[in-house]
């Protein structure tokens, strides 16, 4: 059986929500609309890069 202990639950939540904070997801759809920094067109997720200038999606994760 499964019993959860409040303890964990508050930490599992917690974890999750660090996860999404790192990881936002869209409600209902797997594509994210990205804005060019260079001329604040919405981009889809799709593209690398701006359909509009070619400016490079900026990822968030930095090596
Ligand atoms: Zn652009």
């Amino acid at each position: 059986m499964w019993v959860l202990d409040p303890e964990k639950v508050d930490r599992a939540i917690e974890i999750i929500r660090r996860y999404e904070a790192h990881h936002p997801t869209t409600e209902g759809g797997a594509h994210v609309a990205w804005t060019c920094p260079g001329c604040s067109e919405e981009v889809d997720e799709g593209f690398e890069i701006c359909w509009n200038c070619h400016t490079p999606h900026a990822h968030e994760t930095t090596p």
